[in-house]
């Protein structure tokens, strides 16, 4: 029997999809219940019906999974922010080591059994907050899938110090009668605001982005922040008066202390700008680069690619333990901090190119670059089929994909399996706790070796 629009059933959720909606069925037909979790026996109603699937609107669990938890925060039904908050950490770990074999197989083919690394810290581990304001004035996070702002107490994913300092900000704000953004007048002035927090000082960048050339009263705002907290290493004011949905525009203007904020990652040293991107959680992150230079097993006589390499935070480990790499990755200041990143590392043996991926690989093997291992950490949609055709051809012996999407990995791995590559190994990690991101790295090595 095929459900009906509009009415409403028991359906027992088995599984999840990987935006983390629970899976059901009525009489065989397949239903995405947005807030079920697996093990949950729930009443919804149907909202959307297609040809082989349907959607559900959840009304009341009748019968709670035993993964379910109270979520630690008290936004999480509003706030769109962490998506698997109800369900035990065992149980996210369980779900997003799933998504990884599942892909592998449905996508790519290949059964396997993931080795899963869990995160030490569940909460408090992101060292980069973006806080919208709302048209009140109230700062928070977009309900999921608008840009309705829930306003906030407090975030538990990051630093606990970020309150004091967006109650502070919107006070000052209040009392200029400076008032909130507007995206769709693209009036009023505060926009957003930035704040970083360094894993080895526990100083905070704090960035207000502003639709104006200035604001007035910033030695106030500064004397305001400042007494919040010694830990306030940097303020900015970011100058955006462009229509943009992009958090932060051009112009910055230091208010107070440096320009930077210092951190470190895998005994490197890192001079963060407001504009660098920066890995958000760092205790993951040195678990994750361990593993990539693991599968990587680099030794002074090896050449290594680390293909989309961001600021080079891969590329400058990777270059410690070989004897050359090259890096390559389509933003300019990207490769610019990575280039700095060298230099103050004292590093003189990684190159990097600012190019992409697809265009500049082929051109380097044709060259006769001849990488032992290629390192590869493309964005969502993953790589493409030129350049993973380049890396074929240069036979490399081991590959290392890092990957934030199991859907392209998987499919991106069935495309180097295809041309001569066995998948050896595969870790997941979780970076991002309560969410339903997942990062894996895989190991695929030539099959003739
Ligand atoms: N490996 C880095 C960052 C990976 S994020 C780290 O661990 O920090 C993916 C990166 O790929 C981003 O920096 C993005 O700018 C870059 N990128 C996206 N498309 C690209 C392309 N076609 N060629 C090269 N780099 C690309």
């Amino acid at each position: 029997m095929l459900p009906v629009l509009n009415r409403e059933y028991t359906i027992n959720i088995d599984a999840m999809t990987s935006s983390g909606a629970g899976i059901g069925k009525v009489g065989g037909f397949t239903l995405f219940i947005s807030g079920a979790v697996t093990g949950d026996t729930v009443l919804a109603r149907i909202s959307k019906l297609n040809k082989s699937y349907g959607f559900a609107d959840l009304l009341r669990i009748t019968s709670p999974s035993p993964f379910r938890r109270t979520p630690p925060c008290p936004h999480f039904n509003e706030c769109g922010g962490c998506q698997l908050m109800a369900m035990s950490y065992d149980a996210q770990c369980e779900y997003k080591k799933g998504l990884i074999a599942d892909s592998l197989l449905r996508i790519g083919g290949i059964n396997c059994e993931p080795e899963f690394f869990p995160a030490t810290d569940q909460l408090r581990y992101r060292n980069k907050m973006v806080f919208p304001i709302s048209s009140e004035g109230e700062w928070g996070f977009y309900r999921s899938g608008t840009h309705q702002v829930v306003p906030l107490n407090d975030c538990l994913l990051g630093d606990s110090l970020n309150a004091d300092i967006m109650n502070c900000i919107k006070d000052f704000f209040c009392a200029e009668k400076l008032p909130p953004y507007n995206e769709f007048t693209h009036t009023g002035i505060l926009r957003r605001v930035f704040t970083r927090t360094s894993s080895i000082t526990g100083n905070v960048m704090v960035v207000i982005s502003v639709n104006a050339d200035s604001i007035p009263h910033r030695e106030r705002l500064v004397y305001m922040l400042r007494h919040t907290s010694e830990r306030i290493s940097s303020v900015i004011l970011n100058i955006n008066k462009r229509k943009t949905n992009l958090v932060l525009g051009d112009r910055n203007i230091l208010l107070y202390g440096d320009a930077v904020l210092a951190d470190e990652l895998s005994g490197l040293r890192y001079d963060i700008s407001s504009h660098s991107f920066f890995q958000i959680n760092h205790a993951q992150t040195e678990h994750l680069y361990q593993k990539v230079l693991e599968y990587a097993m680099l030794d002074k006589t090896k050449t290594v690619f680390d293909l989309y390499c961001g600021i080079g935070t891969i590329s400058l480990c990777a270059a410690v333990k070989s004897k050359h790499v090259i890096g390559v990755e389509i933003v300019p200041d990207a490769i610019d901090d990575a280039r700095k990143n060298a230099e103050n590392n004292g590093i003189s043996n990684a190159d990097f190119y600012c190019s992409a991926a697809e265009d500049i690989v082929p051109e380097l093997i044709r060259r006769g670059e001849c990488p032992d291992t290629v390192i590869l950490d493309p964005p969502r949609k993953g790589s493409d089929e030129k350049t993973l055709d380049a890396i074929l051809a240069a036979t490399p012996e081991r590959i290392v994909y890092v990957s934030c999407n199991p859907a392209t990995l998987a499919r991106d791995v069935k495309f180097l399996t295809q041309g001569g590559y066995t998948l050896a190994c595969v870790s997941g990690f979780d970076m991002f706790p309560q969410t339903k991101h997942v990062e894996t790295v895989c190991l695929l090595s030539r099959k003739d070796k």
